[in-house]
Protein backbone atom coordinates (compact mmCIF):
# COMPACT_ATOMS: atom_id res chain seq x y z
CA UNK A 1 0.00 0.00 0.00
CA UNK A 2 2.71 2.45 1.36
CA UNK A 3 5.67 2.38 -0.77
CA UNK A 4 8.77 4.54 0.26
CA UNK A 5 9.86 5.92 3.76
CA UNK A 6 9.00 9.05 5.39
CA UNK A 7 11.67 10.73 7.67
CA UNK A 8 12.71 9.20 10.75
CA UNK A 9 11.96 10.91 13.76
CA UNK A 10 14.11 11.20 17.08
CA UNK A 11 11.03 11.94 19.95
CA UNK A 12 9.55 11.36 23.51
CA UNK A 13 6.12 10.24 23.24
CA UNK A 14 5.65 9.75 26.64
CA UNK A 15 5.17 6.27 26.95
CA UNK A 16 7.88 5.28 29.66
CA UNK A 17 10.10 4.10 27.27
CA UNK A 18 12.23 7.65 26.94
CA UNK A 19 13.24 8.97 23.47
CA UNK A 20 14.02 7.33 20.49
CA UNK A 21 14.15 7.19 16.47
CA UNK A 22 10.74 6.63 14.76
CA UNK A 23 11.61 4.30 11.50
CA UNK A 24 8.13 5.29 9.41
CA UNK A 25 5.11 4.75 12.32
CA UNK A 26 5.03 3.04 15.59
CA UNK A 27 1.49 1.93 16.55
CA UNK A 28 0.35 0.86 19.85
CA UNK A 29 -2.79 -1.45 20.20
CA UNK A 30 -5.12 -2.25 23.30
CA UNK A 31 -8.16 -3.88 23.99
CA UNK A 32 -10.48 -1.61 26.37
CA UNK A 33 -13.92 -1.07 26.95
CA UNK A 34 -15.29 1.40 24.77
CA UNK A 35 -19.49 0.92 24.72
CA UNK A 36 -20.15 -2.74 25.03
CA UNK A 37 -21.54 -4.97 22.60
CA UNK A 38 -22.02 -3.33 18.78
CA UNK A 39 -22.00 0.09 18.40
CA UNK A 40 -18.00 1.49 18.39
CA UNK A 41 -15.66 -1.05 17.93
CA UNK A 42 -12.94 0.13 17.82
CA UNK A 43 -11.33 3.67 17.67
CA UNK A 44 -8.14 4.96 16.71
CA UNK A 45 -5.38 8.15 15.44
CA UNK A 46 -2.12 9.70 15.72
CA UNK A 47 -0.96 10.16 18.97
CA UNK A 48 2.04 12.60 17.29
CA UNK A 49 3.37 13.69 13.94
CA UNK A 50 6.10 15.59 12.23
CA UNK A 51 5.72 18.54 12.45
CA UNK A 52 7.27 19.84 9.06
CA UNK A 53 4.93 17.33 6.66
CA UNK A 54 2.29 16.52 9.19
CA UNK A 55 2.67 12.78 9.33
CA UNK A 56 2.19 10.81 11.90
CA UNK A 57 5.06 8.73 13.75
CA UNK A 58 3.08 7.53 16.60
CA UNK A 59 -0.27 6.67 16.88
CA UNK A 60 -2.75 4.09 19.32
CA UNK A 61 -5.60 1.83 18.20
CA UNK A 62 -8.47 0.84 20.87
CA UNK A 63 -10.66 -1.73 20.02
CA UNK A 64 -13.35 -2.25 22.42
CA UNK A 65 -13.10 -5.87 24.55
CA UNK A 66 -17.37 -6.59 24.06
CA UNK A 67 -16.62 -6.76 20.05
CA UNK A 68 -13.07 -7.74 19.84
CA UNK A 69 -13.41 -11.52 20.62
CA UNK A 70 -16.91 -12.03 18.91
CA UNK A 71 -15.73 -10.30 15.94
CA UNK A 72 -12.94 -12.38 15.52
CA UNK A 73 -14.87 -15.82 16.10
CA UNK A 74 -17.30 -15.14 13.96
CA UNK A 75 -15.10 -14.90 11.04
CA UNK A 76 -13.24 -17.84 12.11
CA UNK A 77 -16.69 -19.52 12.16
CA UNK A 78 -18.13 -17.88 9.06
CA UNK A 79 -15.02 -17.31 6.89
CA UNK A 80 -15.20 -13.80 7.32
CA UNK A 81 -12.89 -10.98 7.40
CA UNK A 82 -14.36 -8.34 10.08
CA UNK A 83 -11.62 -8.58 12.56
CA UNK A 84 -8.91 -8.16 9.84
CA UNK A 85 -10.78 -5.41 7.85
CA UNK A 86 -11.65 -3.42 11.64
CA UNK A 87 -7.62 -3.82 12.19
CA UNK A 88 -6.72 -2.65 8.84
CA UNK A 89 -9.45 0.49 8.95
CA UNK A 90 -7.90 1.74 12.61
CA UNK A 91 -4.41 1.33 10.81
CA UNK A 92 -5.57 3.94 8.09
CA UNK A 93 -6.73 6.44 10.56
CA UNK A 94 -3.58 6.49 12.22
CA UNK A 95 -1.89 7.08 8.78
CA UNK A 96 -3.86 9.90 8.75
CA UNK A 97 -6.91 9.32 7.32
CA UNK A 98 -10.06 11.26 8.85
CA UNK A 99 -7.40 12.25 11.64
CA UNK A 100 -4.97 14.53 9.94
CA UNK A 101 -7.84 16.14 7.15
CA UNK A 102 -8.24 18.98 8.82
CA UNK A 103 -4.65 19.79 9.92
CA UNK A 104 -3.55 19.35 6.20
CA UNK A 105 -6.35 21.34 4.34
CA UNK A 106 -8.30 18.31 3.31
CA UNK A 107 -11.59 18.84 4.16
CA UNK A 108 -13.96 21.46 3.90
CA UNK A 109 -17.59 22.00 5.68
CA UNK A 110 -20.45 23.12 4.05
CA UNK A 111 -22.83 22.90 6.40
CA UNK A 112 -22.82 24.27 10.29
CA UNK A 113 -20.87 23.20 12.79
CA UNK A 114 -24.67 21.79 13.94
CA UNK A 115 -25.42 19.99 10.82
CA UNK A 116 -22.37 19.66 8.23
CA UNK A 117 -21.87 18.70 5.27
CA UNK A 118 -18.50 17.50 4.73
CA UNK A 119 -16.40 17.01 1.59
CA UNK A 120 -12.99 15.96 1.01
CA UNK A 121 -10.86 17.99 -0.89
CA UNK A 122 -7.82 16.82 -1.78
CA UNK A 123 -6.49 16.26 -5.68
CA UNK A 124 -5.60 12.98 -5.91
CA UNK A 125 -8.71 11.81 -3.72
CA UNK A 126 -10.86 13.76 -6.06
CA UNK A 127 -9.65 12.93 -9.48
CA UNK A 128 -9.94 8.85 -8.23
CA UNK A 129 -13.57 9.82 -7.04
CA UNK A 130 -14.37 10.82 -11.00
CA UNK A 131 -12.16 7.65 -12.64
CA UNK A 132 -13.48 4.96 -9.87
CA UNK A 133 -16.81 5.37 -9.45
CA UNK A 134 -17.97 7.42 -12.91
CA UNK A 135 -21.37 6.53 -11.69
CA UNK A 136 -21.46 7.72 -8.40
CA UNK A 137 -19.33 10.94 -9.57
CA UNK A 138 -21.97 11.88 -12.41
CA UNK A 139 -24.86 11.25 -10.09
CA UNK A 140 -23.30 13.52 -7.66
CA UNK A 141 -24.50 17.01 -8.15
CA UNK A 142 -22.47 18.59 -5.69
CA UNK A 143 -19.21 16.62 -6.82
CA UNK A 144 -17.33 20.05 -7.47
CA UNK A 145 -16.93 20.47 -3.75
CA UNK A 146 -15.23 17.33 -3.00
CA UNK A 147 -15.78 13.89 -2.16
CA UNK A 148 -19.02 13.21 -0.16
CA UNK A 149 -17.58 12.61 3.57
CA UNK A 150 -19.76 11.22 6.51
CA UNK A 151 -21.51 14.02 7.96
CA UNK A 152 -24.78 12.44 9.82
CA UNK A 153 -24.11 10.20 12.04
CA UNK A 154 -24.08 12.75 14.76
CA UNK A 155 -21.00 10.99 16.27
CA UNK A 156 -18.11 13.04 16.30
CA UNK A 157 -16.04 9.90 15.94
CA UNK A 158 -17.65 8.82 12.38
CA UNK A 159 -18.53 12.45 11.14
CA UNK A 160 -15.72 14.15 9.11
CA UNK A 161 -13.47 11.86 9.05
CA UNK A 162 -14.82 8.40 6.74
CA UNK A 163 -16.13 8.31 3.09
CA UNK A 164 -19.78 8.48 3.41
CA UNK A 165 -21.38 5.43 3.81
CA UNK A 166 -24.77 5.81 1.96
CA UNK A 167 -22.60 6.98 -1.15
CA UNK A 168 -19.70 4.32 -0.88
CA UNK A 169 -21.20 1.39 1.49
CA UNK A 170 -18.71 -1.50 1.45
CA UNK A 171 -15.49 0.33 1.08
CA UNK A 172 -13.40 0.02 3.96
CA UNK A 173 -13.01 3.14 4.79
CA UNK A 174 -16.86 4.52 5.54
CA UNK A 175 -17.65 4.73 8.92
CA UNK A 176 -19.05 1.15 8.96
CA UNK A 177 -17.80 -2.25 8.48
CA UNK A 178 -19.68 -4.26 6.42
CA UNK A 179 -19.72 -8.35 5.89
CA UNK A 180 -17.05 -8.02 2.84
CA UNK A 181 -15.49 -4.85 2.70
CA UNK A 182 -12.78 -3.00 0.27
CA UNK A 183 -9.85 -0.24 -0.06
CA UNK A 184 -10.44 1.53 -3.15
CA UNK A 185 -7.86 3.15 -5.01
CA UNK A 186 -9.48 6.60 -3.81
CA UNK A 187 -8.54 5.62 -0.22
CA UNK A 188 -5.35 4.73 -1.66
CA UNK A 189 -5.55 7.94 -3.30
CA UNK A 190 -6.46 10.05 -0.26
CA UNK A 191 -2.93 8.64 1.38
CA UNK A 192 -1.02 10.06 -1.24
CA UNK A 193 -2.95 13.46 -0.81
CA UNK A 194 -1.53 13.38 2.79
CA UNK A 195 2.15 13.06 1.68
CA UNK A 196 2.67 9.28 1.26
CA UNK A 197 4.19 7.46 -1.44
CA UNK A 198 1.29 5.34 -2.71
CA UNK A 199 1.02 2.08 -4.82
CA UNK A 200 -2.38 1.31 -6.64
CA UNK A 201 -1.60 -1.74 -7.96
CA UNK A 202 -2.16 -4.06 -5.40
CA UNK A 203 -5.38 -5.70 -6.70
CA UNK A 204 -2.85 -6.64 -9.78
CA UNK A 205 0.68 -6.43 -8.76
CA UNK A 206 4.10 -7.08 -10.68
CA UNK A 207 5.75 -9.76 -8.45
CA UNK A 208 7.01 -13.10 -8.38
CA UNK A 209 5.20 -16.60 -7.29
CA UNK A 210 6.37 -18.36 -3.88
CA UNK A 211 8.55 -21.18 -4.51
CA UNK A 212 10.93 -19.01 -7.14
CA UNK A 213 14.49 -18.83 -6.71
CA UNK A 214 16.07 -15.33 -6.39
CA UNK A 215 20.20 -14.88 -7.11
CA UNK A 216 21.45 -13.57 -4.40
CA UNK A 217 25.06 -13.49 -3.40
CA UNK A 218 24.68 -16.31 -1.37
CA UNK A 219 23.54 -18.40 -4.26
CA UNK A 220 19.63 -18.80 -5.42
CA UNK A 221 17.06 -18.37 -2.44
CA UNK A 222 13.35 -18.84 -2.29
CA UNK A 223 11.83 -15.36 -2.83
CA UNK A 224 9.68 -16.27 0.11
CA UNK A 225 12.65 -16.39 2.10
CA UNK A 226 14.09 -13.18 1.32
CA UNK A 227 14.36 -10.64 4.01
CA UNK A 228 15.41 -6.70 3.81
CA UNK A 229 19.44 -6.34 3.44
CA UNK A 230 19.69 -9.53 1.01
CA UNK A 231 22.59 -8.75 -1.00
CA UNK A 232 21.05 -9.28 -4.45
CA UNK A 233 23.16 -8.98 -7.84
CA UNK A 234 21.59 -6.92 -10.43
CA UNK A 235 21.97 -6.51 -14.38
CA UNK A 236 22.58 -2.79 -14.20
CA UNK A 237 23.35 -1.70 -10.41
CA UNK A 238 25.71 -4.20 -9.54
CA UNK A 239 25.20 -5.22 -5.62
CA UNK A 240 22.29 -4.26 -4.27
CA UNK A 241 19.97 -4.22 -0.51
CA UNK A 242 17.35 -5.54 -1.20
CA UNK A 243 14.94 -2.84 1.01
CA UNK A 244 11.78 -4.94 1.57
CA UNK A 245 9.56 -8.22 0.53
CA UNK A 246 5.87 -7.85 0.13
CA UNK A 247 3.85 -10.29 0.17
CA UNK A 248 0.29 -10.76 -1.67
CA UNK A 249 -2.25 -13.23 -1.71
CA UNK A 250 -4.90 -13.71 -3.97
CA UNK A 251 -7.34 -16.16 -1.96
CA UNK A 252 -9.64 -18.60 -3.47
CA UNK A 253 -12.22 -17.97 -0.14
CA UNK A 254 -14.36 -15.90 -1.56
CA UNK A 255 -14.96 -17.77 -4.76
CA UNK A 256 -12.94 -18.17 -7.83
CA UNK A 257 -9.72 -16.19 -8.94
CA UNK A 258 -10.22 -13.12 -10.93
CA UNK A 259 -7.79 -14.56 -14.10
CA UNK A 260 -6.38 -11.78 -14.16
CA UNK A 261 -4.52 -12.73 -11.24
CA UNK A 262 -4.20 -15.81 -12.98
CA UNK A 263 -0.02 -16.37 -13.07
CA UNK A 264 2.25 -16.87 -15.91
CA UNK A 265 4.40 -19.96 -16.16
CA UNK A 266 7.52 -19.53 -18.77
CA UNK A 267 8.81 -23.07 -19.63
CA UNK A 268 12.75 -23.45 -19.93
CA UNK A 269 13.14 -22.19 -23.65
CA UNK A 270 10.78 -19.73 -23.55
CA UNK A 271 13.24 -17.06 -24.11
CA UNK A 272 15.11 -18.80 -27.12
CA UNK A 273 18.75 -19.43 -26.31
CA UNK A 274 18.33 -17.40 -22.61
CA UNK A 275 20.06 -19.82 -19.51
CA UNK A 276 16.88 -20.30 -18.45
CA UNK A 277 16.99 -23.10 -15.85
CA UNK A 278 13.76 -23.91 -14.65
CA UNK A 279 9.85 -22.67 -15.65
CA UNK A 280 9.48 -19.33 -14.00
CA UNK A 281 6.39 -18.39 -12.56
CA UNK A 282 5.45 -14.81 -12.20
CA UNK A 283 2.53 -12.06 -11.99
CA UNK A 284 0.97 -10.89 -15.25
CA UNK A 285 2.02 -7.47 -14.91
CA UNK A 286 5.33 -8.83 -13.75
CA UNK A 287 7.83 -7.25 -16.26
CA UNK A 288 10.89 -9.19 -18.15
CA UNK A 289 13.74 -8.23 -19.80
CA UNK A 290 13.56 -8.78 -23.45
CA UNK A 291 16.25 -7.87 -25.99
CA UNK A 292 17.12 -8.94 -29.51
CA UNK A 293 20.49 -8.79 -31.78
CA UNK A 294 18.63 -6.07 -34.15
CA UNK A 295 16.43 -4.65 -31.24
CA UNK A 296 18.16 -1.06 -31.96
CA UNK A 297 17.31 -1.49 -35.34
CA UNK A 298 13.83 -2.28 -34.54
CA UNK A 299 12.87 0.09 -31.80
CA UNK A 300 15.48 2.33 -30.81
CA UNK A 301 16.31 0.50 -27.64
CA UNK A 302 18.93 -2.56 -26.89
CA UNK A 303 16.48 -4.02 -24.12
CA UNK A 304 12.73 -3.45 -23.55
CA UNK A 305 10.57 -4.41 -20.45
CA UNK A 306 7.67 -6.03 -21.18
CA UNK A 307 4.88 -7.57 -19.00
CA UNK A 308 4.01 -11.17 -18.84
CA UNK A 309 0.75 -11.39 -19.90
CA UNK A 310 2.10 -9.47 -22.97
CA UNK A 311 4.54 -11.72 -23.97
CA UNK A 312 1.78 -14.83 -24.34
CA UNK A 313 2.15 -14.77 -28.18
CA UNK A 314 5.76 -16.21 -27.43
CA UNK A 315 6.18 -20.44 -27.36
CA UNK A 316 6.65 -21.79 -23.78
CA UNK A 317 4.76 -18.54 -22.56
CA UNK A 318 0.98 -19.82 -20.92
CA UNK A 319 -1.31 -18.38 -18.24
CA UNK A 320 -1.70 -20.79 -15.81
CA UNK A 321 -5.33 -21.83 -13.57
CA UNK A 322 -4.07 -21.89 -10.09
CA UNK A 323 -5.40 -24.46 -8.02
CA UNK A 324 -5.20 -23.06 -4.59
CA UNK A 325 -4.26 -19.85 -3.27
CA UNK A 326 -1.81 -17.44 -5.33
CA UNK A 327 1.09 -15.83 -3.00
CA UNK A 328 2.95 -13.35 -5.09
CA UNK A 329 6.31 -11.51 -3.55
CA UNK A 330 7.60 -8.38 -4.45
CA UNK A 331 11.02 -6.77 -3.98
CA UNK A 332 12.11 -3.69 -3.60
CA UNK A 333 14.96 -1.74 -3.81
CA UNK A 334 16.42 1.68 -4.02
CA UNK A 335 16.93 1.44 -7.67
CA UNK A 336 14.02 -0.27 -10.28
CA UNK A 337 16.93 -2.77 -11.21
CA UNK A 338 16.72 -6.19 -13.13
CA UNK A 339 17.21 -9.60 -10.73
CA UNK A 340 18.28 -13.01 -12.08
CA UNK A 341 15.36 -15.71 -11.18
CA UNK A 342 15.96 -19.17 -12.78
CA UNK A 343 18.35 -17.97 -14.87
CA UNK A 344 16.07 -15.27 -16.33
CA UNK A 345 16.71 -11.24 -15.93
CA UNK A 346 13.30 -9.19 -14.44
CA UNK A 347 12.24 -6.31 -13.09
CA UNK A 348 12.17 -5.32 -9.45
CA UNK A 349 8.85 -3.11 -7.94
CA UNK A 350 8.86 -0.52 -10.06
CA UNK A 351 8.16 2.38 -7.91
CA UNK A 352 6.47 5.59 -9.63
CA UNK A 353 9.80 7.78 -7.76
CA UNK A 354 12.33 6.00 -9.56
CA UNK A 355 13.59 5.91 -12.92
CA UNK A 356 12.85 2.67 -15.06
CA UNK A 357 15.34 0.39 -15.21
CA UNK A 358 14.75 0.09 -18.90
CA UNK A 359 12.37 1.79 -21.55
CA UNK A 360 8.81 0.30 -20.96
CA UNK A 361 6.62 -1.16 -24.11
CA UNK A 362 2.94 -2.40 -23.38
CA UNK A 363 0.07 -3.27 -24.85
CA UNK A 364 -0.46 -3.36 -28.92
CA UNK A 365 3.45 -2.34 -29.58
CA UNK A 366 4.30 -5.10 -27.07
CA UNK A 367 2.35 -7.54 -28.87
CA UNK A 368 3.44 -6.58 -32.33
CA UNK A 369 7.07 -6.74 -30.83
CA UNK A 370 6.39 -10.24 -29.46
CA UNK A 371 5.26 -11.75 -32.66
CA UNK A 372 8.56 -10.22 -34.37
CA UNK A 373 10.44 -11.94 -32.17
CA UNK A 374 9.04 -14.67 -32.25
CA UNK A 375 9.02 -15.50 -36.20
CA UNK A 376 12.88 -13.99 -35.91
CA UNK A 377 13.06 -16.67 -33.28
CA UNK A 378 12.17 -19.20 -35.39
CA UNK A 379 14.38 -18.64 -38.12
CA UNK A 380 17.34 -18.26 -36.45
CA UNK A 381 16.57 -19.11 -32.62
CA UNK A 382 18.78 -16.34 -30.52
CA UNK A 383 19.40 -15.18 -26.87
CA UNK A 384 16.32 -13.03 -25.89
CA UNK A 385 17.18 -12.28 -22.41
CA UNK A 386 20.60 -11.52 -22.95
CA UNK A 387 22.26 -9.32 -20.14
CA UNK A 388 25.02 -8.30 -22.16
CA UNK A 389 22.42 -5.85 -24.22
CA UNK A 390 21.68 -4.62 -20.63
CA UNK A 391 24.86 -3.57 -20.20
CA UNK A 392 25.10 -1.62 -23.58
CA UNK A 393 21.90 0.29 -22.38
CA UNK A 394 22.90 1.17 -19.07
CA UNK A 395 26.10 2.83 -21.05
CA UNK A 396 23.84 4.66 -23.22
CA UNK A 397 21.56 5.91 -21.03
CA UNK A 398 23.97 6.84 -17.90
ZN1 LIG B 1 -13.20 4.73 11.40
Amino acid sequence: MILSDVSDKYADVNDGMGPRWFDDLEISAQIVSIDGVGGVLANAGPTYYRTAELIPFAGQMNFDSADAQRLYDADVTNGTNKWYDTVLHEMIHVLGFGTMWKLQGLIANYGTAQAPDYRYTGTLGNQAYATEFPALYAADTQSGLGVPVESDTGSAGTDGGHWDEVTFDTELMTGFIDTTNSVSAMTLASLADLGYDVSYTLSSPPCFCAGTLIDTVDGAVPVEDLRSGCLIPTADHGIQTLRFVLMTRISSENGPIDPKHYPIRFRTGAFGLARQTQDLWVSPQHRMAVTAPNMMQMIGQNTVLIAAKDLLDLQKVQRRVPKHDILYFHLVFDHHVLIRAHGVWSESMYLQSQPPACAFVHGQSARTLVRKLRKAQKQQPFDMNNPTNFTQQTAQTA
